[in-house]
């Protein structure tokens, strides 16, 4: 009997904007214009290998990297045949998604179609998306995909059942629908997907946080309970990388890379006594950055780190959650300070986070951080404007809005002089901190 053949499917961006629909968890970014960042199709490429493993033949059509209009989008899709249709969607592009779903049906009439995506635990969104598909599947896919597909059938009217992901495999997910072991999960078929197109390749060896940061889309995607890889494996998958696809570079997904230590400094041992050649960048809090890791990070082969500051300013960093309340605010940005200091001295790329919008914005608030960063010195700064993402504890009172986003953006950017905005990475540098790593 032949396999059952399986179309996973990250929908095309409209024209003019990129659309990242790994972002922020799986929530997804929507940048207004083409050629944008963009994160290899992960989720996509794991339920592949699900698949592939339970029998199944997947194939990935990334519309959205290979730039494909909707029309031409299904015309592949055609080519290829499929039995079952798993459509990625996301909620910047909510209703272009929607759209093609409709399409995708129109265009194959008897062949299911499931919807996945974070956004989909948002019942409003679960809902509407059932107008548009055959099955809804709420929460994080991967290891319910095989049931799903044997559950759902072409509908001919009426909405598609919405399924959590826990009632298709009881065994491999909490009562949230989050995974139980992330560990179980094989390395994505990036094989089937156009990776070469993003320049690198993603490992998510943790997904989850335990910190109360009241605007973050992660703890939504990802839950609240920090489920992590071992050393061991993160060693196989960068190892298994490397011999398989050769990627210029590695970044690391996770949302804090250093929340457990013993484990970031336990990935970067086996990495060293393995000899696995990689370069990799990962992200974390200021202060799981301590100058000991990064120093470790560096001999690794962490050639960035992101640091997610924010704020440097104590109440607004206790009204964001990132600290308990303002006495703490010194410590951390002090651990901001010495995170940079670190990778300066490390060789790796420090890259800083900031955020930015507020309607109740502290006289000086911003003058503040931009004399902080530019005594700071990072290699690069990122300035975002933020967003209210539904189902984070923000929704409904946050005090942002996009006009005081730009205008406070645009007011920092002009304070940060140029040479802590752009590269800073010069050859001395980079050649010390060789010596330094080859030194042990
Ligand atoms: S530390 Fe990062 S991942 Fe954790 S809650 Fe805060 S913003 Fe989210």
């Amino acid at each position: 009997m032949s396999k059952a053949r399986v179309l996973l499917i990250q929908p095309p961006a409209l024209p003019g904007t990129t659309v990242n629909r790994e972002g922020a968890a799986g929530f997804g970014n929507q940048y207004p214009r083409e050629g944008a960042f963009l994160y290899p199709p992960h989720t996509l490429a794991t339920c592949a290998a699900v698949l592939k493993a339970a029998g199944y033949l997947p194939a990935v059509l990334d519309a959205a990297a290979e730039r494909l209009s909707p029309r031409e989008a299904l015309e592949r899709a055609a080519g290829w045949d499929p039995g079952y249709l798993v459509v990625q969607v996301c909620w910047p592009a909510w209703e272009a998604d929607l759209a093609f779903c409709r399409a995708a049906r129109a265009r194959f009439p008897g062949v299911p179609l499931i919807v996945v995506g974070t956004i989909l635990r948002h019942g409003d969104f679960a809902r509407g998306a059932a107008g548009a598909a055959d099955m809804v599947l709420v929460g994080e896919p991967e290891q319910a995909l095989p049931a799903a597909l044997e559950r759902v059938r072409p509908l001919t009217q009426g909405p598609a059942p919405v399924v959590p992901a826990v009632e298709l495999a009881p065994q491999q997910y909490d009562a949230e629908s989050y995974l139980r072991d992330i560990e179980s999960l094989p390395p994505p078929a990036w094989e089937l997907t156009p990776w070469k197109r993003y320049g690198f390749l993603s490992v998510l060896s943790s997904r989850g946080c335990d910190q109360s940061c009241v605007y973050c889309p992660y703890v939504v995607g990802w839950g609240r309970r920090f489920r992590a890889w071992g050393p061991a494996r993160v060693r196989e998958e960068l190892r298994w990388l490397a011999e398989r696809f050769a990627p210029p570079r590695v970044m690391f997904r996770d949302a804090v890379f250093g929340r457990d230590r013993g484990r970031a400094a336990g990935i970067c041992e086996a990495i060293l006594r393995w000899q696995v050649r990689a370069s990799w960048e990962c992200e974390s809090r200021p202060e799981h950055f301590d100058p000991e890791l990064v120093r470790l990070m560096g001999r690794a082969g962490c050639a960035r780190a992101k640091i997610g500051l924010e704020s440097v300013e104590p109440a607004r960093l206790a009204a964001l959650g990132r600290v308990g309340d303002v006495s703490q605010a010194e410590m951390y940005v002090e651990a901001a300070r010495q995170a940079v200091a670190g990778c300066r001295h490390a060789g790796i790329r420090s890259h800083v986070y900031v955020m930015v919008g507020w309607k109740d914005a502290l006289p000086g608030e911003i003058e503040r951080l931009g004399a902080f960063l530019q005594e700071l010195g990072a290699d690069d700064v990122s300035i975002k404007p933020a967003e209210v993402y539904p189902l984070t504890t923000w929704e409904g009172w946050a005090p942002v809005d996009a006009e005081a986003g730009a205008r406070q953006a645009e007011g920092l950017a002009r304070i940060l002089p140029p040479p802590a905005r752009k590269p800073r990475g010069s050859l001395l540098r980079r050649a010390m901190a060789v010596l330094r790593r080859n030194l042990g």
